[in-house]
C-alpha cells in the first residue's frame, strides 16, 4: 500500500494569504501546505480521502490519471470544496464513487446541488455514486475499509483503518471503544495544528499523547497550522517514531 500525503495543511493552507508570519513566509518547500488530503493506492485500486480546494493541483502535481472514489471525513470546506474538479475523472471512467456520512452526503447535496440533479441536468456536469458510510467497516477495492468515529468538537468526523494503516484528521476527541479500532495499527496518520490548544483540534501535546496510547510503529503528523512552527525545526524535537508529514510525501505501508 502506497499513501502519498497530498496536502498537509490546516484550512486556510500554508502560506496564509497575505500573511507575514515566518512559517508563511518559509523558502523551505516543507513549510508549503496545500489543504489535507491523502491518496491510496494498493493493487490496482486508487483513492483520496477528501477532495478539499487545492484538488486540481494535488492531482497535476502527482500526475494522477484515475482514481476509484473519495472518501469523505467530514464536511467541512478545506475537505470537500474540490468535488468539482473530479469532471476529468468523471469524463473519462463516468460516475465516481464518493463514501461518507449520511449528513456529509447531504452536505454536498446543498453545495454542490447540480452535480446531484437528476432532471435538466447540465452536460459537464460531474456524476457520483453515493455510499453512506455508517460505523460499520465496508467493502473498498478488493478490502475492508474500518471507519473510526471520533469528533472535531462536537462535529463527527470519520477516520479511517486500511489493514496496517489509519488516517485520522480534525480530531479533538476519540471514545474508548473507537481507540479499540485502531490496535495493531502499524502507522498511523493523525492531526497536530499547533502548540497552544484549540477546541476541535489535538495541538502537539495531545496528538504525541494520542500516539503514545495507540502505539503504531510509525505515525505522521498533519492538518498543520503555521503556528506549529517550521518543519525543519519541530520534527527534530519529535521522537524517532513520529515525523510531521508534507506534502508530496509518499510512504510505503
Ligand atoms: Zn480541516
Amino acid at each position: 500500500m502506497i499513501v502519498t500525503f497530498l496536502g498537509t495543511g490546516t484550512s486556510q493552507g500554508i502560506p496564509i494569504i497575505g500573511s507575514t508570519h515566518p512559517v508563511c513566509l518559509s523558502d523551505d518547500p516543507k513549510d508549503k501546505r496545500l489543504r489535507v488530503s491523502v491518496l491510496i493506492s494498493w493493487d490496482n485500486y486508487q483513492f483520496v480521502i477528501d477532495c478539499g480546494p487545492d484538488f486540481r493541483q494535488q492531482m497535476l502535481s502527482n500526475h494522477v490519471d484515475r482514481i476509484d472514489g473519495v472518501l469523505f471525513t467530514h464536511e467541512h470546506a478545506d475537505h470537500t470544496m474540490g468535488l468539482d474538479d473530479i469532471r476529468p475523472f468523471f469524463f473519462r471512467q463516468g460516475d465516481i464513487p464518493i463514501y461518507a456520512h449520511k449528513r456529509v452526503l447531504e452536505a454536498l447535496k446543498k453545495r454542490f446541488d447540480y452535480i446531484f440533479a437528476s432532471e435538466n441536468k447540465y452536460p459537464g456536469a460531474p456524476s457520483v455514486i453515493e455510499n453512506e458510510i455508517i460505523n460499520e467497516p465496508f467493502a473498498l477495492g478488493n478490502i475492508d475499509v474500518i471507519p473510526i468515529n471520533t469528533f472535531h468538537n462536537r462535529l463527527q468526523v470519520f477516520g479511517f483503518r486500511f489493514k496496517d494503516f489509519a488516517y485520522l484528521t480534525d480530531v479533538k476527541t476519540v471514545e474508548e471503544k473507537e481507540k479499540l479500532k485502531l490496535k495493531g495499527v502499524k502507522v498511523l496518520v493523525v492531526n497536530a495544528l499547533r502548540i497552544e490548544p484549540h477546541h476541535s483540534h489535538f495541538n502537539l501535546e495531545e496528538a504525541i499523547a494520542f500516539i503514545e496510547e495507540i502505539a503504531p510503529e510509525k505515525a505522521y503528523l498533519t492538518h498543520i497550522s503555521h503556528m506549529l512552527g517550521f518543519h525543519e525545526e519541530v520534527e527534530k524535537q519529535l521522537p524517532d517514531h513520529i515525523s510531521i508529514a508534507y506534502d508530496n510525501l509518499k510512504i510505503t505501508i
